[in-house]
């Protein structure tokens, strides 16, 4: 029998002890970078920490039965595995992207992978139709859904549907709701991108990525790039990003009543002109959200009135700390425009609506009234 989400980010769908007769039940950290041969033409299964460790294996196992995948790869950050992802693609080959993704992805697209030829076109995926944009030469689409930081929401189904047609990979980055809200590749993804730095770590602690499939060949294919790049998560690291893993479930619960709360009060204040939240009815993508996830998740954007207020705000929050990142347990306000953001061109930047007025917030888990009230000070203090 499969065991349900919660279990699994516990226990995985395997053995729940590590086999090395102790009965530990905390899986142990094999803080070794090579292991000894039993005799010439033998291996334990184990050669070189680059290739493999059982702890780094213990979290892909996993993060890969969260996500309904066969193989899941650690990275050593988000960042690191986008960039190992790329490798499955040549010099000539174009990608159609969202245009509204994480900052970093952007940076990555339009200068590492571009000076290696590698063509973008980068598209609103939640309106146009990405069919329109493949040419002979396109061998995947990329998208984040909901987009970052406009939480724009894509139809993954539907852009599955179009990629198999055409002999496309789909790769989703499901960063923002995490396996507990929304699994990719059984809505037809191929590949699924995460930056474990986030829901799945929880706590602000560590830096962590992955890439998760459950196609044989892409596996294989994944499996070689990360032994050869060599940027695999170290075995401490990989031990936190599992103990993060455990409360998964508790945290996105958590997080998301308060998001919910959050939102109800942003839309009352006078200075908050405009609310992005998937699970607000007027954002475009409600239906196609809660037909495909779970949960809306807990990160919400606002615009408010003024420049001047969105800079008050991200002086005046006590509780709420002003820093780029989310998915913890603690809140954090963004300002996308200098930070997460501050690399895509301008004019893109505002051709997807991230003006100086807007703010981003990762809800965490500390008491709801306590997020309002330091909201509330913030907004309410502010004297034009
Ligand atoms: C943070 C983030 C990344 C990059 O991950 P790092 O762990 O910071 O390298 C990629 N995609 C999304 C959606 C992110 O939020």
């Amino acid at each position: 029998m499969e065991y349900g989400i919660a279990t699994k980010c516990i226990y995985g769908q395997g053995e729940t002890f590590a086999q090395d007769g102790t009965g530990a039940i905390s899986f142990p950290i094999y803080q070794t970078a090579t292991y000894a041969h039993p005799a010439v033409g033998e291996s334990t299964g184990y050669d070189y920490s680059r290739l493999q460790n059982p702890t780094r294996q213990r979290l892909e196992e996993i993060v890969a039965s969260l996500e309904n995948g066969t193989q899941a790869l650690a990275f050593s950050s988000g960042m690191a595995a986008i960039t190992a992802l790329m490798e499955l693609f040549r010099p000539g080959d174009h990608i159609i992207t969202d245009a509204d993704l994480y900052g970093g992805s952007i940076r990555l697209f339009d200068n590492i992978c571009e000076k290696n030829e590698i063509a973008f076109s980068h598209i609103d995926c939640s309106k146009e139709d990405p069919e329109t944009y493949i040419q002979s030469n396109t061998k995947a689409i990329y998208i984040e859904t909901p987009t970052n930081p406009m939480m724009n929401i894509i139809d993954i189904r539907a852009v599955s549907q179009l990629a198999k047609k055409h002999g496309l990979l789909l790769i989703v980055d499901n960063t923002f709701l995490s396996p507990y809200f929304q699994k990719p590749l059984e809505l037809g993804a191929d590949i699924v991108v995460h930056s474990g730095t986030k829901f799945l770590g929880g706590h602000n602690d560590t830096l962590a990525g992955f890439l998760v499939t459950a196609s044989e060949e892409i596996a294989q294919r994944l499996c070689f790039i990360i032994k050869t790049v060599g940027s695999g998560l170290a075995p401490f690291d990989s031990w936190l990003i599992m103990r993060g893993i455990k409360t998964l479930p508790l945290r996105m619960e958590k997080a998301q009543q308060n998001a919910l709360a959050v939102v109800k009060f942003l839309q009352q204040e006078k200075g908050v002109s405009k609310v992005y939240y998937p699970g607000i009815e007027e954002n475009p993508g409600y239906e196609i959200c809660k037909k495909q996830a779970s949960g809306f998740g807990s990160m919400i954007t606002f615009e408010v009135e003024s420049e001047k207020l969105a800079l008050h705000i991200l002086k005046s929050v006590r509780l709420i700390h002003f820093a780029e990142s989310l998915g913890g347990v603690e809140t954090l306000i963004t300002y996308p425009t200098t930070q997460t953001h501050a690399d895509v061109p301008e004019e893109v930047r505002i051709r997807n609506g991230i003006t100086k007025r807007v703010l981003r917030l990762s809800v965490g888990i500390e008491e709801e009234r306590d997020l309002i009230q330091d909201l509330r000070q913030a907004l309410e203090s502010f004297k034009d």
